[in-house]
């Protein structure tokens, strides 16, 4: 069952407000409700939270936090948004964008003063499509701590989150307002969960092989690098509701995951000055333009390959982040003290990778961009030794989703919000448009931080029957 009348007999048990899904979003959520007075329960598909935050580098950008000003960098909410629209290419939803422009900044600091969160600002290297150093990460760069302290600080209010409980479907009156929810336990015993308010916080489709082929058919055949349990049931439900979809082609993708490893290898390896060649040691495109489209230009490579070329200078960027630390150690980054061993160690003719590199040295000389339109001028040329991780493009989490408003609330198709649902993160419609270049880096945790806090506020209004929470 999907969506259900609610039991005659009614629930076993009745919550407030319930949140489907104990990843970051959920997390917020559950924290800016709890705030609020308002007693709920996160339930959960796995044992142990984790979901695609945990996968992530835990980054959030954020514009004119006090972390950056601290160490001077000059940035605003306006600066944000305006980048979020042009990666976008202006098809994101504008009142979103500003909404989560703004807002971003107090999430950040809301979760660094109430929850002792350590957030720094990457302050040694350019994210594609940002104007200002402005992601914000925990200290090991990871996703992994980023779950981890925000289940903690729920622990430590003592927010219930239960796990191995599957939400397998909705009981929905005949106004369309969610009474509860069906619980599914692993020995497929099942138990009706009555609540006042829900907040769908249980990402996107990336986990449903049927769903990507429909609606993003260019990554069917693409590894999907996200967390398996992400099936798409937010929007499952949220069509039989009548909720409106929206930008359902849109994903984020990545054009450098470390093969076979598969382990995320930071693009700061190319922002800094590194570039990607394929098998023929040949150079295919702008690289700087973004990860997330690269994923299917790297894909439409020959054997799905390319080599990500950077040297020890660069190393020493990547690894402050976790991942890239353990593709060192599992031998994934391969050095050689000049460019001919290094084409050598990769299998790719010598020739066609030492003019590759010869042609950006002309860009980076000439100041010119080059044949790509990528520029090189300013950035120190690649010094041996040289160093390589062969990568291939996957699929990282979808973009699309339940169109929301600005206080979280799931609208239907003719714009009206559907009672006392909400929903965030990656089960809601991002801010990247329909298109994978359309993701500016970060935009995954910042409507999960960001529209995750302001579900949980809304969601709590509520259920104590106030109007929803203004922004
Ligand atoms: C490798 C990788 C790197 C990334 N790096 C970054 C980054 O640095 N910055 C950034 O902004 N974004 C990044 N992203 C994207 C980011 O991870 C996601 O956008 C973000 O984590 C989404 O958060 P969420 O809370 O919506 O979903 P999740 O963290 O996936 O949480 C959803 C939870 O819902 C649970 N769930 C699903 N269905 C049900 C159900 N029916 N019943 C109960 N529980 C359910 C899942 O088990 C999961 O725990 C990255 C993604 C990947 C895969």
């Amino acid at each position: 069952m999907t969506i259900r009348t609610p039991p005659r007999n009614g629930f076993e048990a009745h919550v407030p407000l319930v949140v489907v899904g104990a990843g970051a979003a959920g997390f917020c959520a559950a924290l800016a409700a709890h705030e609020l007075g308002v007693e709920l329960m996160i339930l959960e598909r796995d044992s142990l939270p984790r979901g695609s935050t945990a996968l992530s580098a835990g980054l959030i950008p954020a514009a004119g936090t006090r972390f950056q000003t601290a160490i001077g960098i000059n940035d605003n909410p306006a600066a944000f948004a305006a980048d979020l629209k042009r990666k976008a290419h202006d098809q994101a939803d504008p009142a979103l964008v500003d909404l989560v422009a703004r807002q971003a900044g107090p999430t950040v600091e809301w979760l660094a003063d109430r929850y002792d969160l350590p957030f720094s600002v990457v302050d040694d290297f350019d994210y594609p499509g940002h104007s200002a150093r402005r992601m914000h990460g925990l200290p090991s760069r990871s996703g992994v701590e980023l779950i981890d302290r925000l289940r903690q600080a729920a622990d430590a209010f003592e927010i219930p989150v239960i796990a191995n409980a599957v939400v397998s479907g909705l009981f929905v009156d005949a106004g369309r307002a969610v009474r509860g929810v069906e619980i599914t336990r692993p020995d497929a015993t099942r138990d009706a969960l009555g609540c006042e308010a829900l907040t769908l916080a249980c990402n996107g489709y990336g986990g449903a092989p049927d769903l990507v082929a429909r609606y993003i058919p260019e990554m069917r055949h693409a590894t999907y690098f996200g967390h398996p349990g992400n099936r798409g049931d937010a929007v499952l439900w949220g069509g039989e509701l009548g909720a409106k979809l929206d930008h359902m082609s849109g994903y984020q993708g990545h054009g450098s995951v470390a093969h076979p490893h598969g382990i995320l290898i930071s693009w700061a390896v190319v922002m800094e000055g590194g570039f990607q060649v394929n098998q023929n040691g040949e150079r295919f495109s702008d690289e700087s333009l973004g990860y997330s489209e690269q994923a299917a230009v790297v894909l439409a490579q020959p054997g799905c390959i390319a080599f990500d070329i950077f040297d020890e200078r660069i190393a020493a960027i990547a690894r402050q982040f976790a991942d890239f630390r353990q593709a060192e150690e599992l031998g994934a980054i391969i050095e050689a003290p000049t460019l001919a061993f290094l084409a050598e160690r990769l299998n790719v003719p010598p020739p066609a990778l030492a003019q590759s590199l010869a042609e950006i040295e002309e860009a980076r000389h000439t100041g010119c961009p080059d044949r790509f339109g990528r520029r090189f001028a300013g950035e120190a040329s690649l010094a041996p030794p040289f160093k390589a991780v062969k990568v291939t493009g996957a699929l990282f989490h979808t973009q699309g989703g339940l169109a929301v408003d600005g206080a979280a609330r799931v609208i239907d198709t003719s714009g009206k919000p559907l009672p006392k649902l909400f929903a965030a993160g990656g089960a809601a419609a991002g801010v990247s448009g329909p298109r994978a270049s359309g993701y500016l880096s970060g935009n995954g945790l910042l409507t999960a931080t960001v529209l995750g806090r302001i579900a949980g506020q809304a969601a709590a209004a509520a259920v104590k029957q106030k109007p929803p929470a203004s922004t």
